[in-house]
């Protein structure tokens, strides 16, 4: 008999990837299939198996892309076939979600099943919007109340008069095609025509919007700014604590995107602090780290590390494929262990940290004339020296150690290949003017940007660039574009506060 597979109900949080729970990350890293709705973010989808199948089974509010009952029977199904499976459901799974009817089904079937809790928008959404459902004082209860209920139903199936006048803060969800209905039903049963009140669509995502009026004015308010679902409708006194309490719309880059263009591998961490000051990023990598064409040099090269009195590493990237392959040849790190170590930039040296090496140089800033500068006073003439890099970059170093009087062998080991993932995705944002920078963190990705956009570069025309450096700067300007931010520290982080900078002053 195949072994019984086992479907777990997860709440997947209300949008930002950010706020699905330890748990449900780890069940949806062991399933074999995931079955998820329309409110999950993609990144969430990325944290499964990359063998996983992924079916979509959607749910906007008004078309239905697969009816309930034929959910049910796929899980059922997959469970059935001994399948783990991860069904992945908006906020949480018991709110407005069908997580019991679902499990219902297995239940009869005798498959087993388990609930993952998630944060449900009902309350994260207007905590985003800095609005608590309930504060001392001000709102002792609050109430989640579906409103999606058929306004020309004679009997409704919800106690108005208990929420009108019982209840102090009042939480509706799948309500804006509603929002007419529900003001009335409340303002007929009792409750205060200037009542506060917010609107907040997209909680959580950089797109958040979120609009304050009163029960009186909310459906006209609504109109008139053409909110559409998905949002919240916020009824109560707690509305007015937004004012001191709104703090994600108040972050430094919230509201703008930007455009990461680094290797897939390596973006995450500019993303990442974008993310953080409240930007929506759209990452189209430009390039793609790949193999050197030959191994050659470099397997020579590790055959004779003793001989080397340095070996310079000059990217993060470099460290890692340079350990990739020592690895590969049943090497670590104390196969290094005569030779003195340097690395450019801080990023190269943490990289070597994590393999266990602790730089012997990091030069103070981050371009190679520097590292030239820190170095020489350390060598003697004819020391032998390994750099390890890409296979593409300048010969400012290789040339001034020579000159020096060094033994300078170039080891290629990694090369950067073009790529342009999601250009289509980037081509429309462009077109729709909702880019409010590009960034570069290396001349390769101008250079192979600008490649693969070919003639359609000149969209990138009135959009401001931010660059990590003068090097990736210059190479902006041989290609007719000038840079508007470029990063004092050449880091990520000191592109991050360029960025910072520029939009703070152009406010
Ligand atoms: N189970 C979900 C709710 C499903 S009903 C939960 O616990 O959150 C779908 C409704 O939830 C939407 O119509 C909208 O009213 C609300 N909703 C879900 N995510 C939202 C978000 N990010 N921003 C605003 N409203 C959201």
């Amino acid at each position: 008999m195949a072994a019984k597979g086992k479907v777990y109900l997860i709440g997947a949080g209300p949008g930002d990837p950010g706020l699905l729970t330890l748990k449900g990350r780890d069940c949806l890293a062991r399933a074999d299939v995931v079955v998820y709705d329309r409110l999950a973010d993609p990144r969430i989808l990325g944290w499964a198996r990359d063998d996983a199948v992924r079916i979509y089974v959607g749910k906007a509010s008004c078309h239905h892309t697969m009816k309930q009952e034929d959910i049910c029977r796929l899980l059922a199904d997959l469970a059935g076939k001994g399948k783990i499976v991860a069904r992945l459901k908006g906020g949480d799974s018991f709110v407005f979600g069908r997580g019991g009817e679902e499990a219902l089904l297995l239940k009869e079937k005798g498959l087993p099943f388990e609930f993952v809790p998630g944060i449900t928008s009902a309350i994260a959404v207007p905590e985003y919007a800095g609005i608590p459902v309930t504060h001392r004082k001000v709102a002792a209860s609050f109430a989640v109340i579906t409103g999606h209920e058929d306004p020309t139903r004679t009997h409704s199936g919800i106690n108005w008069a208990g929420l009108a006048t019982g209840v102090d803060t009042l939480i509706f969800l799948m309500g804006v095609e509603n929002l007419r209905h529900i003001a009335e039903r409340l303002l007929e049963n009792g409750r205060p025509v200037d009542t506060p009140a917010a609107l907040v669509r997209w909680g959580t995502h950089p797109e958040q919007r979120t609009l304050v009026t009163t029960l009186g004015r909310a459906y006209d308010d609504v109109q008139k700014a053409q909110l559409k679902p998905p949002a919240i409708f916020i009824v109560g006194d707690v509305v007015n604590l937004r004012e001191q309490l709104s703090w994600f719309e108040t972050k430094p880059l919230f509201g703008k995107t930007f455009v990461v263009t680094r290797a897939r591998a390596q973006a995450s961490a500019l993303t990442a602090r974008l993310e953080a000051e409240g930007a929506k990023v759209l990452e189209v990598p430009a390039i793609r780290i790949a193999d050197p064409e030959d191994f050659g040099p470099l397997d020579m090269a590790l055959s004779h590390l003793r001989d080397y009195a340095w070996i310079v590493f000059t990217s993060a990237n470099g460290v890692d494929r340079f350990f990739e392959r020592l690895r590969s040849r049943g090497l670590d790190a104390r196969a290094l262990a005569s030779c003195r170590v340097a690395a450019i930039g801080s990023a190269t040296a943490e990289t070597l940290d994590a393999f266990g090496i602790r730089a012997d140089l990091v030069p103070p800033s981050f371009k190679a004339e520097n590292l030239t500068e820190a170095l020489l006073p350390r060598l003697r003439r004819g020391d032998k020296i390994l750099l390890a890099r890409a296979a593409v970059a300048r010969n400012v170093l290789p040339d001034a150690l020579r000159a020096a009087g060094m033994i300078v062998d170039v080891v290629p080991v990694y090369r950067t290949v073009a790529d342009c993932e999601n250009k289509e995705e980037l081509l429309q944002a462009l077109r729709d003017k909702a880019v409010d920078a590009v960034t570069f963190t290396s001349s390769s990705t101008v250079t192979n940007l600008l490649d693969s956009l070919g003639d359609d570069k000149d969209l990138l025309a009135d959009i401001p660039l931010a660059v990590i450096g003068p090097v990736t700067a210059k190479t902006c300007v041989a290609a007719g574009l000038q840079p508007a931010v470029t990063a004092d520290t050449y880091t990520i982080d000191g592109l991050v506060t360029a960025i910072q900078a520029y939009f703070a002053t152009s406010r």
